[in-house]
């Protein structure tokens, strides 16, 4: 077995084409997508523990729309609360601005080594590969980044950044950075070696970056939810704490709280609550807190009414376990350090035109919606890029042809019914050449169903009568 290998994304390449890559291994493919599954049914069972689960995600979904629309007025009040407490507060525009930030800050405070918890936000700035260059050592302390770290690749989900190994792979990984024993997968082990590992790190880390789950406007306190403790370790040692947070970040009171905390960790792996959630307000005796709060994008989310409820996003990663693409194309498909659903609606807003084959990169099913816990409308959004796409001149001539003559057949019952009656009559005729050849994407990895004799229509009347 060997580990698929990361390629940096080229700018224009089609999701579709870095998808093929990894749809060539059928084996792995199988697996990615049943170990994801499993965490979708994981978030199944725990939604059903809660009677009121439903009326928690409306209630998200209401408190994120209100936030979001008095933003700026939130993130005042975020911020006076938070120079109260003994906070810094810093604002950065764009990724480059977050990044001089944080480097000053390190920069100014001589500091070689870094322990970083899981941040998203830090991931889409570029955040390491900039220290990095700057003469910085940046250690992800939480494990799955650590392992992604190691191999020189970004993570393939927002949760579970090495879903797409085996633990075989990552025991190989780990004989060769860490000397573990050769052929020895056991997680148990492979996980104690990562932890003295990383304890050698922490104890040496100079500074501490976390990102932020949750900031309480109300207070000006921020929350980090961590399944392993990491975030916790990495600011209660060093005499730096920075906190990175998007501007979406914000809440307004602390009684808000629990509800997110309810619908966070059920709908991301399928437990009750994360292991850590921890609130820190202002910084420890003796310590220094810098929160960034970043703009990076969002501003223009805000400023479009159709897309505006992808602000409400808590990165729990459910939709990206329930959507069908997602679980056969792995997560370095798309290209973007958000991958999925939620990824294809907000990548667009960075760089439109390259990232113009990911709002294509959908059934438009919907179960990414119906899975969402603060209920972001998330394949309709899908639909409103493509339109826009569309629009704009850039989706292929063939799919634009496609599009075109399927929305004139549908929009006319004689048209559909003529149509139907000759695919089924033509197609079984066909050489299988021509049935299966370059144009029929689809089929590249599917049989078509035998034609039936009848249309829908016709049995259904053969069995029920005239509808
Ligand atoms: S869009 Fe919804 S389901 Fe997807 S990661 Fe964000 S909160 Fe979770």
């Amino acid at each position: 077995m060997s580990a698929p290998t990361y390629q940096e994304p080229v700018p224009g390449q089609r999701h579709s084409d870095t998808a093929a890559r990894y749809v060539a291994d059928g084996a792995r493919l199988a697996w990615h997508d049943t170990a994801v599954w499993f965490m979708r049914q994981k978030r199944d069972r725990r939604r059903d523990d809660v009677p009121e689960w439903e009326a928690l995600r409306e209630m998200a979904a209401r408190i994120k729309g209100h936030t979001v629309s008095r933003l700026a007025d939130y993130l005042e009040q975020f911020e006076a609360n938070a120079l109260r407490l003994g906070a810094h507060v810093h604002w950065a525009r764009d990724a480059e601005e977050h990044n001089r930030i944080v480097h000053g800050l390190l920069a100014e405070r001589g500091v070689k080594l870094l322990a970083k918890s899981k941040s998203m936000l830090t991931e889409d700035c570029h955040l390491n590969p900039y220290l990095e260059a700057r003469g910085i050592e940046v250690v992800d302390t939480d494990l799955g980044e650590r392992i992604v770290q190691f191999r020189h690749e970004p993570p393939s989900h927002i949760v579970m950044p090495a879903i797409h190994l085996h633990k075989e792979e990552v025991g190989e990984l780990f004989e060769q950075r860490l000397g573990t024993a050769p052929g020895n997968s056991d997680p148990t082990y492979l996980t104690e070696a990562a932890r003295h590992h990383l304890r050698e790190k922490f104890l040496g880390a100079q500074a501490g970056l976390t990102g932020v789950n949750f900031a309480i406007a109300e207070t000006g306190g921020i929350v980090v939810c961590t399944n392993e403790g990491n975030a916790d370790l990495g600011t209660a040692l060093p005499p730096l704490h920075i906190a990175c947070m998007g501007v979406e970040k914000v809440i307004p009171r602390v009684a808000d709280l629990g509800v997110f905390l309810r619908l966070l960790a059920r709908s991301a792996t399928g437990q009750p609550i994360t292991t850590y959630s921890s609130h820190y307000h202002g910084p420890r005796p003796g310590a220094e807190l810098h929160i960034v709060i970043v703009d990076h994008g969002r501003s223009r989310i805000l400023g479009r009414p159709e897309y505006r409820r992808s602000l409400g996003c808590i990165r729990c990663g459910a939709c990206l376990n329930t959507c069908p693409v997602y679980r056969r194309s792995g997560g370095h498909s798309y290209g973007v350090t958000v991958p999925g659903p939620i990824g294809m609606v907000l990548a667009p807003h960075i760089d439109r035109d390259r990232h113009q084959s990911l709002p294509f990169a959908s059934t438009l099913c919907g179960s990414c919606s119906d899975v969402c816990p603060v209920k972001i409308d998330l394949h309709h959004q899908l639909l409103a890029w493509r339109g826009e796409l569309a629009g704009a001149g850039l989706v292929p001539l063939g799919k634009r042809v496609v599009g075109r003559v399927g929305g004139w057949v549908l929009a006319r019952t004689w048209a559909y019914r003529l149509a139907g009656r000759l695919v089924r009559w033509l197609v079984p005729k066909l050489p299988r050449g021509l049935v299966y050849g370059r144009a029929n994407a689809w089929g590249r990895q599917r049989e078509l169903p035998p034609m039936p004799a009848k249309s829908f229509r016709q049995q259904w009347r053969d069995e029920h009568g005239q509808p």
